[in-house]
């Protein structure tokens, strides 16, 4: 796929543009640019182009609109102490993207154009990454369906895209987040889309997330959908529990069994608590076994991790059945120590020895 670049005509001026990068927000402002490319049936491929951010116009028809043939990805560029900029593990975003595809019957992008496009955009658009630890510049690749006709079955027009956003540290050190285990809807099924990163898993969550909000909790806990009671992930990131205290301590996690989305972040953090001499496991884990572990103390800790906010600590959950508290509400020590490890591999300042990073920008 060759790339080539369109530079904006209507780039924020520098001022305002290191006013936005300095309080970033989330998914606030988006970057000078953006990442086009379109394929369809007969010739595959085009050519990508790296464009002025701006409107993408559609035919009301497209197929996007009334099926929800949609996927994404999550993925961020870090600084680097000396100056550089560099993405972590683009290619397990790409190789997932790829997954999505065959998923959801959209064309399959290889993972070396995915990663290509990636860099031409953050190349560009290098400036909006912002400098401090815990910051980063958030990438948002996504492919939609356009192929014009109200014909239920899989679109022979697809249009890729990547837009970004300079993102501040999500974490909240001072505040463990509260959730809702929901009974009453679930998030996927075996033979559903669980393990495809497309839109229409988010849409299905909203009432939940509602529901959750409602009961004062910030995020929804997804049990499976046939027992209703083995944890699988919370929200849009996955979920650890580490049993036990100290160096003795197990890092444990669900297993992915095929209705858990894949995190890139559960992937790493597998390796990095072995790094660090922790025991991880993989397994399952019942809504009683969670209640009963908290209050022995036999669980100590409990994080969700994800790429947004790399990891969030997990204090109250409420569910039909009561509400227990982990801890003392408060991010424990080995929550913090593999957010720092992970984060420091990020941003450059501890050894990437899994070669995780990718420089784009030296
Ligand atoms: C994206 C996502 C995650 C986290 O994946 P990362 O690769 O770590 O960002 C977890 N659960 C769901 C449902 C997701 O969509």
């Amino acid at each position: 796929m060759k790339i080539s670049i369109q530079p904006s005509t209507a780039a924020v001026p520098a001022l305002e543009r290191e006013k936005r990068v300095a309080e970033p927000g989330f998914g606030k402002y988006f970057t000078d640019h953006m990442v086009v490319a379109e394929w369809n049936h007969g010739s595959g491929w085009a050519d990508a182009l790296v464009r002025a951010y701006g409107a993408i116009e559609l035919d009301p028809a497209a197929m996007v609109f009334h099926y929800g043939q949609e996927i994404f990805e999550g993925m961020k560029a870090y600084s680097q102490p000396d100056g550089s900029i560099a993405l972590f593990r683009p290619d397990a975003n790409g190789l997932r993207f790829a997954k999505s595809a065959a998923r959801i019957a959209l064309p399959e992008l290889p993972v070396s154009d995915f990663v290509s496009c990636v860099e031409a955009l953050v190349k560009v658009d290098r400036e909006w990454v912002p400098k401090k630890i815990g910051e980063s510049l958030y990438i948002r690749p996504f492919m939609i369906a356009t192929e014009v006709g109200l014909g239920v079955r899989p679109s022979n027009k697809a249009l890729f895209s990547i837009i970004a956003t300079p993102a501040a540290a999500y974490f909240n050190a001072a505040k463990a987040v509260t959730v809702w285990i929901s009974t009453e809807y679930v998030r996927a099924a075996l033979g559903g889309t669980g393990e495809a990163k497309c839109g229409g898993n988010y849409a299905a969550s909203l009432l939940a997330q509602q529901q959750a909000a409602k009961e004062g909790c910030d995020q929804v806990v997804w049990l499976d959908a046939i027992e209703r009671r083995w944890v699988e992930e919370m929200g849009g990131m996955n979920l650890y529990f580490v049993k036990g205290r100290g160096k003795d301590a197990t890092i444990f996690t669900p297993k992915l069994t095929g209705t858990l989305l894949p995190g890139i972040t559960r992937d790493s953090i597998l390796s990095v608590a072995t790094d660090l001499g922790y025991k991880v496991e993989e397994g399952m884990i019942n809504i009683e076994q969670w209640r009963d572990g908290v209050a022995s103390g036999d669980i100590s800790e409990i994080f969700a991790c994800g790429t947004a906010a790399v990891i969030a600590p997990v204090g109250c959950a409420k569910s039909a059945q009561g509400t227990w508290v982990t801890g003392d509400g408060n991010p424990g020590p080995i929550t913090m120590e593999i957010r720092n490890h992970l984060l420091g591999i990020q941003h450059g300042t501890i050894e990437d020895k899994h070669g995780w990073m990718k420089k784009v920008v030296s």
